[in-house]
């Protein structure tokens, strides 16, 4: 495919009548030119909906608006849109507004998990830090559907500086995941900013991004971006291709130039009903990410956000894909399946099952064929017995600034160090019961 279809130069030429390439490749340009209105997509590809079906389109982009930058637009197949993953993803669907009682604002109550505005801090030395609340495109599965359009939610540079000030005075945190809203919609200058403060905190190991311009936006990856990243490393970003249609030209000299500059590229999937459900679709998507130097990741199951019920799919559907990965293709090819926890949990792995049974002397296990095999145990193996003081194991590390974090979950169920023998909820009624005897 060339960098510049004839498909595209025609949308091109219909948004502005002096079409020429170098617009086209321009982010901003396309940013400026996003498809916001029913109106503009039915002239922009042909396709023409009913008054009435024109009707309910607009209530549903009313309550979820629409954004989709033209070259993503330029990637719909006019001619059988209806079962188009691009399209799926893109425009909007009247199902949207059929909200079910399962579905919630904030399904993973990252509003809830936020010391300050912007930031989640769900887990012990990682932190989600929201940037950006501009999207080139708005995904119709977003998870945070709730914040698209928000335009009094925009972080401002002092809301930012807030979010720092939080990393900076708590030095667990080791990981810090830039995310949004895109991050890379924000300017080279303005990103530069934020690299650098976080840069300048000690214990701010690695920055991540999570950043789906590859995808729709692939001119944001430029030069000049490559070299502001460049200077901040170890930078990592994480993006978001969700079917093999996604892997154009464009798409894919960005993802060249940002490996080339050093940076480890992974891959966010959601599964969709109607998109990519499919083991044959996954298994080829995660073949050419690999084959782009880009590692899948995770693959989500679908959120219980509003509006997306009909993109979800049974969980067996995950499993069934994973099954079909595992041992069929490249180990670092397969992503890892993960539930979001509704109530705000975290991510949960998913995994067919392969360890079938076990006794203390061998352990039974399937593998990919359906073969059953057995791993016998060893029989002179010595636990150590662990109290988190490495100074007196024969283990040779020495972390001396490394900071003791206690025990937690299940972690601290298994630990030698805490005589923790059981985690119970904390409304437990067999438990306050007993509370109340004590009395
Ligand atoms: C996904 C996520 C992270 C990062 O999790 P990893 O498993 O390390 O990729 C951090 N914070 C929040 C709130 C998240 O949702």
């Amino acid at each position: 495919m060339a960098i510049f279809t004839k498909n595209q130069q025609e949308i091109a030429t219909s948004i502005e009548s002096e079409s020429k390439l170098s617009h086209w490749l321009d982010w901003k340009w396309q940013v400026k030119h996003a498809i916001k209105s029913i109106e503009q997509f039915e002239l922009l590809t042909g396709i023409q909906f009913s008054d009435k079906e024109r009707k309910a389109l607009q209530k549903t982009i009313d309550h979820f608006p629409l954004s989709i930058t033209p070259y993503y637009l330029s990637l719909i197949d006019k001619n059988n849109y209806q079962n188009d993953p691009i399209f799926k993803q893109a425009f909007a669907d009247i199902r949207e507004l059929h909200i079910s009682k399962d579905e919630m604002k904030d399904p993973l109550a990252e509003d809830h998990d936020s010391p300050v505005p912007g930031i989640t801090h769900r887990y012990p030395d990682r932190v989600l830090f929201l940037i950006s609340n501009v999207c080139a495109m708005y995904c119709r599965h977003c998870t945070r559907k709730r914040k698209v359009g928000d335009t009094d939610n925009i972080p401002s540079k002092s809301q930012i500086q807030l979010g720092l000030d939080y990393i900076k005075k708590t030095p667990q945190i080791r990981d810090v995941l830039l995310s949004g809203g895109d991050p890379f919609l924000l300017s080279d200058s303005y990103l530069d900013w934020i690299l650098t403060e976080l840069r300048a905190i000690p214990h701010v190991q690695v920055i991540r991004i999570g950043t789906r311009t590859p995808v729709v936006l692939p001119y944001r990856i430029t030069e000049n971006l490559i070299s502001v990243l460049k200077k901040h490393h170890p930078i990592w970003i994480n993006t978001h291709f969700n079917h093999v249609k996604e892997l154009t030209d464009s798409s894919r000299k960005a993802l060249t130039m940002l490996a080339d500059a050093g940076i480890p590229l992974g891959n966010q999937s959601v599964l969709l009903a109607g998109v990519n459900d499919c083991p044959r679709i996954m298994k080829e998507l995660v073949q050419r990410l690999v084959k782009n130097r880009v590692r899948p990741y995770y693959m989500y199951q679908c959120d219980l956000s509003e509006g997306l019920s009909h993109f979800r799919t049974p969980v067996g559907k995950g499993i069934e894909i994973i099954e079909s990965l595992i041992g069929h293709t490249s180990g670092f090819a397969v992503p890892t399946y993960v539930i979001d926890a509704p109530g705000g949990g975290g991510k949960i792995p998913i995994m067919p099952n392969y360890l079938i049974s076990w006794n203390t002397n061998k352990v039974i296990l399937r593998n990919y064929e359906g073969v059953i095999t057995s791993y016998k145990e060893p029989s002179n193996y010595k636990d150590r017995e662990c109290d988190r003081n490495c100074k007196n194991c024969n283990l040779e590390l020495n972390i001396k600034e490394g900071e003791e974090v206690n025990a937690i979950g299940i972690e601290k169920l298994l630990s030698d160090s805490n005589d923790t023998i059981s985690l119970i909820p904390s409304n437990n009624e067999r438990i306050q019961r007993r509370e109340h005897s004590n009395d």
